[in-house]
């Protein structure tokens, strides 16, 4: 007995990965968080799948109906914003799911972090600037354990993609600025990332509660803050060591000039 947990990607229905497409549409019944999946993509599935919205749902009762249908040997799929693998919420889908004997398998997915880079055109790790990324989120309703308190993890100074963050601006600059970054660092936000009405906002630290305000994005947004979204990169002189001419690697002798 199994169900299949597959990543949906951004919101773009071809961002699924071609495995996840596949199972989608051999899958008798297919849940879906409807706030932040496409209807595009779940129109995909067979035309007499099952469709299961969950949004309104507790875990429990997720978890009864995918272990009645499974039972009865259907196959289930449930599926994800994203990536599942970063504020999925299914780790405490698949502890019960075992409970039950049921195998989980996950397909991954593109996760917003890259569609929002994407989106901007932005490496996140930039060399000689920085080597980091970290993924988080900032403090409201849900707790942050004390070890990863923004301010702390600024201190890297990297880049930092803030999720579930939208309402929390004012907090976010004020960590950033105690952390010592500068009011001018670039950030750049993505809201809806490949939806039709994705919005870009490239703004700095001491714009953006305003700018974010300003635009109404409250929700569904991506946050990247740090140099590596500077729009002048471009214009700047940052080059990999990968293609770097005098740089010898595994797959080519480097030349001295
Ligand atoms: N697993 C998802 C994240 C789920 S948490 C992933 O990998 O993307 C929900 C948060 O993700 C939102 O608050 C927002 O910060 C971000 N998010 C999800 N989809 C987004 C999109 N299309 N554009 C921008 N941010 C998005």
């Amino acid at each position: 007995m199994k169900i299949t947990i597959i990543g949906a990607g951004p919101g773009d229905p071809d961002l699924i990965t071609v495995k996840g497409l596949k199972l989608l549409q051999e899958a008798d019944v297919v849940m879906y968080a409807d706030s932040l999946v496409s209807t595009e993509l779940i129109e995909r599935a067979k035309p007499n799948a099952e469709v299961i919205k969950t949004a309104g749902m507790h875990l429990e009762e997720m978890v009864a109906l995918m272990v009645d249908r499974v039972q009865k040997n259907k196959k289930v799929v449930r599926v994800h914003t994203g990536d599942p693998a970063v504020y999925g919420a299914t780790m405490e889908q698949i502890a019960l799911l075992h409970k039950e004997g049921i195998k989980v398998d996950i397909i991954p997915g593109v996760s917003s972090v890259f569609a929002a880079a994407a989106a901007v055109g932005a490496e996140l790790t930039i060399p000689d600037l920085t080597q980091t990324v970290i993924l988080t989120r900032a403090e409201g309703r849900t707790p942050v354990p004390d070890t990863e308190k923004l301010r702390d993890l600024a201190k890297h100074h990297c880049t930092v993609a803030l999720f579930l963050s939208a309402t929390l601006t004012k907090k976010i600059v004020k960590e950033f600025l105690d952390a010592g970054w500068s009011e001018k660092t670039p950030v750049a936000v993505v809201y809806k990332a490949t939806w039709p009405d994705q919005k870009i906002l490239r703004s700095t630290l001491e714009r953006l509660d305003e700018d974010m305000k300003a635009n109404g994005m409250r929700k569904q947004a991506m946050i990247l803050a740090g140099w590596a979204l500077d729009e002048q990169i471009h214009n700047k002189d940052y080059r990999s060591k990968l293609y770097d001419k005098a740089f010898t690697h595994g797959f080519r002798k480097g030349v001295k000039e």
